[in-house]
């Protein structure tokens, strides 16, 4: 993967990054600059190599159109605040206003072009749809910095079409990213020991057939941990369960035995009689779910046995967490977990949207862990074993 250095000297030249500025937003206030932080080392090395940096990014889904809903402009604001300098916003996202922009812009400064997905030719599934827009960002710079891990699983203009007109490299955090992530995914100090969560199985069947024949030992909690218990027998009473999946899931139990990969599922389980933070939860072992109740996290006798599992572990991935974490009752599995992850000395990577979230909202120390993606869906598809169109385009 070429990295900044093959982009030679950037003193005086113009460079368009690619940033994942996705934030949450509530009421026009961003609850998590998370990932505006994450792209300050490439913006910083950018600015101190002498260029001047223009910023395409996307937020939220405005579905092609321009809407203000979905302005960049708080987060023109935080990252000005960040940087401690001047973040100018264009009004539009490669039109009069962009080409103003980064027309005025010396070297030095930086400027953030408006939400690339005000445009519908980002997403086309038209090649030349997308080729049009990206020839629009191209004209506006010198070179390409890829820097928005959290899309590049998509073939979209800014990702991936852009990076075939101009001379074009992975940012930091996309280098970072894939540097740690392959630790895991490509030839894992073992035992390698994967624990999957998350609310469905169907979301990561990809990941589930991928990791049967990479993993030492897999681990299922949270919500798809019922398909599992199903399909060993056991009845669920009102969890979440994906009966379309059941026998998939018994061909992946066959599949885990023939090539030695342990499957665990949790052995308790705390259960509700309604999906609710203040719902009376009480514990019961996974064979005895009532029928009146749902199970909304791993018991406590799991969380142990799981966490034994991570300490026994020389590389760990995590991606789900064990619960309904958002509610307090049922957070103590994904506690257990992230806390095992926190002690563990072992090469530790942390996938998924909700679970990177976890780690933050339950107040664990992310610097003890080695390696907290900040992409959802590309994370997944790299436990895949996917190739990233964002990522091969920047192979040699
Ligand atoms: P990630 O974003 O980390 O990949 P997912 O999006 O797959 O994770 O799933 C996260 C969601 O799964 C959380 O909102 C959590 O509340 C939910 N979840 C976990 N366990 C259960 C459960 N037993 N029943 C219902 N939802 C669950
Ligand atoms: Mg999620």
């Amino acid at each position: 993967m070429r990295t900044i250095d093959s982009l030679g000297d950037l003193d005086g030249k113009t460079v368009l990054v690619r940033s994942d500025f996705n934030v949450p937003l509530k009421d026009g206030v961003i609850t998590d600059d998370g990932r505006i932080r994450a792209a300050l080392p490439t913006i910083r090395r950018l600015l101190d190599a002498g260029a001047a940096v223009l910023i395409s990014a996307h937020l939220g889904r405005p579905g092609g159109k321009v809407n203000p809903d979905f302005s960049l402009a708080p987060v023109a604001t935080r990252l000005s605040e960040l940087l401690g300098q001047p973040v100018v916003l264009a009004d539009d996202v490669t039109g009069d206003s962009a080409k103003a922009v980064a027309a005025d812009l010396k070297p030095g400064q930086v400027a953030l072009l408006e939400n690339v997905r005000f445009d519908a030719r980002e997403t086309s599934k038209v090649d030349t749809e997308r080729q049009e827009l990206a020839a629009e960002y191209a004209a506006l710079a010198d070179a390409y910095v890829s820097d928005g891990f959290g899309v590049v699983h998509r073939k979209q203009a800014s990702v991936y079409d852009i990076a075939e007109l101009l001379p074009s490299a992975a940012g930091e955090l996309v280098f970072k990213e894939i540097d740690s992530l392959s630790k895991a995914t490509d030839n894992p100090a073992r035992p390698y020991v994967v624990i999957l969560g998350g609310s469905k199985v169907s979301d990561k069947l990809g990941v589930i057939a991928n990791l049967l024949s990479k993993a030492d030992a897999l681990l299922i909690g949270g919500g798809m941990a019922y398909t599992f218990l199903k399909a060993q027998g056991f009845e669920v009473g009102k969890s979440l369960l994906e009966e379309d999946q059941v026998e998939t899931v018994k061909g992946y139990m066959e599949t885990a035995k023939k090539n030695g990969v342990e499957l665990v599922l949790p052995v308790d389980a705390v259960v509700a009689p309604e999906f609710a933070a203040d719902a009376p939860a009480t514990v019961v072992p996974a064979s005895e779910i009532p029928e009146d109740q749902m199970g909304l996290d791993i018991g406590p006798a799991s969380g142990e046995l799981f966490a034994e599992y991570i300490m026994n572990a020389k590389t760990i991935a995590w991606n789900g967490p064990m619960g309904v974490f958002e509610f307090e009752a049922f957070a103590n599995g994904t506690k257990a977990v992230a806390a095992a992850l926190e002690a563990t000395e072992a090469f530790t990577v942390v996938g998924g949207g909700d679970s990177a979230a976890a780690v933050r909202i339950l107040g664990f120390d992310e610097s003890k862990f080695s390696h907290i993606s900040t992409g959802g869906g590309a994370s997944l598809e790299l436990l895949e074993g996917k190739t990233l169109p964002g990522i091969a385009i920047l192979e040699d």
